[in-house]
């Protein structure tokens, strides 16, 4: 399967987002620029690169590749890994790591597996930085937020010329404080109780967000199971300030054309930003 690749402009530059993603068939999302897994929900060998693999709940749409992400990575000597999962799954996957190598009767994986909760924030690399915060789904479930850290003039010495801006450097003196740019958002599974709790990931730049069911009959199995319902995302619509909203985890009662119906009728003529989606059928 070939994942879907969206090159999505923003004010770090051109994003990379590769994926597929389908409800109870696996949501695999990859951003190769950041060496970064956004749920490892199926075998694929364009996961093995990612350092780091966010799972965001114990369901095995997306947990279903972590054992070959794992295997893969101790196969091709690819340096080590880190799972970062919710504090209530932690131990669990590491303990499935664990059987998972032993049943290969090789080492252990180079495999460490961070727990993390609501609130939490992990250094990704030295300008990138992770913010974890719990959706509204049925079981405890993590998104994470990237936020890029970048350096900027101070406002007070806009005037002044690269020289004097220098002298001021060498002097010892602040010529810049750090702007944290909402870049990403990834919601996971959620319902739309989201909104409420963390109102910042309408914010940011790349909002990736699910959309489970579309058709109005579907509207109690939504709420139930804790996914968003295309009606969701139209009463958020104009509360959006995304450049990019990227929708997921279809459920495989829609077929993608009937998805992509919805989506150009109903929700792109309503929105303030561009749409996109990752929604493939696997096999
Ligand atoms: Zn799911
Ligand atoms: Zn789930």
């Amino acid at each position: 399967m070939i994942l879907r690749t969206l090159a999505l402009d923003t004010s770090w530059g051109s994003l990379t987002v590769a994926g597929g993603s389908r409800a109870g068939e696996g949501t695999l999302i990859l951003l190769p620029q950041l060496r970064l897994g956004l749920e490892g929900g199926r075998p694929h060998r364009a996961l093995a690169p990612m350092n780091t693999v966010l799972v965001s709940h114990g369901h095995m749409d997306h947990i279903g590749g972590l054992g070959y992400w794992a295997s893969q990575r101790y196969l091709n000597s690819m340096g080590p890994g880190t799972v970062i999962a919710p504090v209530a799954i932690a131990d669990q996957l590491r303990a499935l790591l664990e059987t998972l190598a032993q049943l290969e009767g090789g080492r252990p994986y180079d495999v460490t597996v961070d727990p993390v909760a609501d609130g939490d924030q992990r250094p990704l690399r030295p300008d990138v930085e992770l913010d974890f915060f719990a959706t509204d789904h049925w079981v405890p479930t993590l998104g994470c937020r990237v936020i890029w850290r970048t350096q900027r003039l101070l406002a007070s010495l806009a005037g002044l010329s690269g020289e004097e801006i220098a002298q001021r450097r060498r002097a010892g003196l602040p010529v810049t404080d750090e702007r944290r740019v909402n870049l990403l958002a990834y919601c996971a599974d959620s319902g739309p109780g989201l909104f409420a709790t963390s109102p910042e990931v309408l914010a940011a730049e790349v909002l990736l967000i699910e959309c489970s069911f579309y058709r109005p009959g579907d509207r109690g199995r939504a709420t139930r199971f804790g996914h968003m319902h295309l009606e969701d995302l139209l009463a958020v619509a104009d509360r959006l300030q995304c450049r990019h909203l990227v929708l997921l985890h279809a459920s495989r009662r829609q077929r993608l054309r009937e998805v992509d119906r919805f989506l150009d009728e109903q929700l792109r003529p309503q929105l303030p930003c561009a749409l996109h989606h990752l929604m493939v059928d696997w096999e």
